[in-house]
């Protein structure tokens, strides 16, 4: 086992990390921007090595800094959390070529999965299903045209290097093709210096279900149910629940065996997640992420699974040791992603926390850095927070979420938190009747109602 990891990430999730290896008596190193000084990962770790300035390029993506850290502290490993460069499958290589181990997937299968053609012809053989779309990039106004003929409008622009729901675009004739497609070349290169970019058909009333699966790649291969991510707003999560209210038992067996095959086929090692529009009874698979998600811990409440230890164990060498009939799935259970935002307009809200107060009690659990008087800085993504609730039943957490959203104090900055409770005043929502579009759809009719 490992006797230090350093953690090249921020926030909630550098804390989440620095709690499991903790608790493997493992000692921990933090890195951080001059921004993030007086962040709780930084109080928290062994030892903490500023490694730039504010700005993430020069900071949490500054690779000679990360590790040269990792070599000035003498860790063995280096845990990249999600986002920054948790996805990045040079930075995977390189870490490895310096000596240390890269907690996650090889640099090979972070690389397949990061484009997304190419994840989709990867998926396509692998007998996954998947969404229609232009086989391949199209270079061209005209190839997108001639692909867009063929799929059937209403169709989507999406980023082949894409992410974060950015570069994503809806045509629903030739004409906002043509809009379209120079709007999603034009974000695809700003964001991921990549304007690669492809077409798929567009589904009107998805939902987004995705599978967590966990392998050694040895050949031990688990899911650990489905995650609902429908709850969504400029196509990004906002609430996400375990197990999913549209699936029954067969159904979650056989997407999970799907996916499960396909990861043994290509020898998967880590933790994952398998992406899928799911619309009338049938799975579209979209993407993977080869990387811990922000919205793991309802995996892990209605699993008992540590997600993060597993992916710990893995790294250092270990087998899973335990197969699919021994992974339980009980209960239910919610996030809410509170996120330091205004309320109207989903401008960041950054700030000093003048006030703190998580909730607690049965079946409630808070990832936050948060703490009164910790300052929110602006260069970051907005997340501070998130609420996790399990109950035995959906609709006991439905209660305990209500309970909890009601016991939480975030004073000195604006949050979405009125929001979720806002949600669970709603019907469809309480019935489990959503899709990807439906919280914009609801935000919308509360705007129109004043
Ligand atoms: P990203 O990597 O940017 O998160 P994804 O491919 O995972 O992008 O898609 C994010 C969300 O965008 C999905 O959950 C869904 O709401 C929407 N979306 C993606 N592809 C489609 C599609 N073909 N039809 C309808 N909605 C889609």
């Amino acid at each position: 086992m490992f006797e230090k990891i350093l953690i090249a990430n921020r926030g909630e999730i550098a804390l989440r990390i620095l709690r499991a290896c903790r608790e493997m008596g493992i000692q921990t190193v933090a890195v951080h921007s001059t921004a993030d000084a007086d962040s709780m990962h930084v109080r928290l770790a062994d030892e903490s090595v500023c490694i730039g300035p504010a700005s993430a390029r020069e900071s949490y993506l500054n690779v000679p800094a990360i590790l040269t850290a990792a070599t000035i502290t003498n860790a063995d490993a280096i845990h990249p959390g999600l986002g920054f460069l948790a996805e990045n499958a040079d930075f995977a290589a390189m870490v490895e070529e310096h000596g240390f181990t890269f907690i996650g997937p090889s640099a090979e299968h972070i690389r397949l999965m990061g484009d997304k053609v190419q994840a989709k012809n990867a998926a396509r053989r692998l007998g996954l299903p998947t969404v229609p779309d232009s086989d391949g990039a199209v270079a061209t106004i005209e190839a997108a045209l001639e692909a867009a003929q063929r799929i059937g409008y209403p169709v989507l622009v999406k980023a082949a290097g894409g992410g974060g729901g950015r570069g994503m675009r809806v045509a629903r004739d030739p004409d906002q093709l043509r809009n379209a497609y120079s709007v999603a070349r034009g974000e695809a290169k700003a964001f991921f210096s990549n304007d690669a970019v492809y077409l798929e058909k567009y589904l009107t009333r998805p939902r987004h279900i995705e599978v967590q699966v966990l392998a050694d790649g040895a050949g031990g291969v688990v899911h650990l149910g489905e995650r609902d991510c429908s709850i969504q707003r400029n196509h990004q999560k906002i609430l996400e629940e375990a197990l999913s209210p549209a699936l029954n038992a067969g159904q979650r067996e056989e997407i999970g065996r799907t996916v499960t095959d396909a990861m043994r086929e290509i020898g998967y090692r880590g933790v994952g997640t398998v992406e899928f529009l799911y619309e009338e009874g049938r799975f579209y698979f979209i993407e993977m992420n080869t990387r811990l998600q922000v919205e793991h811990p309802i995996s892990e409440m209605v699993t008992g699974i540590d997600l993060v230890r597993e992916q710990i164990r893995i790294a250092a060498g270990g087998i899973l040791g335990y197969g699919q009939d021994e992974v339980r799935l009980t209960g239910h259970a919610i996030e809410c992603r509170v996120n330091a935002e205004h309320p109207e307009t989903f401008m960041p809200s950054p700030g000093r926390i003048v006030e703190y107060h998580a909730p607690g009690g049965p079946g409630v659990r808070v990832d936050s850095h948060l703490y009164s008087g910790y300052v929110v800085p602006a260069h970051y993504d907005s997340l501070v927070a998130k609420l996790i609730v399990y109950g035995a039943t959906r609709n006991e957490c439905l209660m305990r979420l209500r309970r909890a959203i009601g016991e939480y104090v975030i004073g000195g900055i604006e949050t979405n938190l009125a929001l979720h409770r806002r949600l669970l005043g709603n019907r469809d929502f309480l019935d489990g009747h959503y899709d990807v579009n439906w919280l914009e759809r609801f935000m919308a009719a509360e705007r129109a109602a004043g």
